[in-house]
């Protein structure tokens, strides 16, 4: 669980749980994993329980590019919670892969003042301070 009680000063920290836990060991080894249907192939958005294009149920981990573009963000000044206050500002972004699925994320290795809509990124992985390591994005050239 994480931990949501604003009176500490601990901030929220991913938690892999029985489903993630693919996705989360193949961060750790340097690979990016998407769910892809089993019947159809169709690439899959990380919270969807059946694939968009047949329905189908069965979705399975699938190694992914790792590459896409910035399809949106914001640069987050007001904290939310005081875990993150030594953070601020700092971005939030979607990364469209090139798979198609969208990933919530965050932009390292620009300046936020930098980051455009549209610009080309790449997968990098980043252990938080819990130990778990996580897929954030960094612009490369076109
Ligand atoms: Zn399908």
């Amino acid at each position: 669980m994480p931990d949501s009680d604003p009176t500490t000063s601990s901030r929220p920290e991913v938690t892999p749980d029985e489903r993630s836990k693919p996705f989360f060991e193949a961060c750790a080894a340097g690979h990016l994993l998407i769910r892809r249907c089993a019947a159809c192939q169709a690439w899959s958005a990380p919270a969807d329980p059946f694939c968009s294009i047949c329905g189908g149920g069965r979705l399975e981990w699938a190694q992914a590019s790792g590459r896409g573009t910035i399809h949106t963000f914001g640069v987050v000044h007001h904290i939310s919670h005081p875990g993150f206050r030594d953070e601020a500002p700092y971005n939030v972004a979607v990364v469209e892969l090139e798979e198609g699925p969208r990933l919530n994320t965050h932009i390292i290795g620009c300046a936020n003042d930098e980051i455009r809509v549209g610009m080309p990124v790449a997968v990098d992985f980043v252990r938080t301070t819990n130990g778990v390591v996580v897929p954030k994005f960094r612009p490369v050239a076109t």
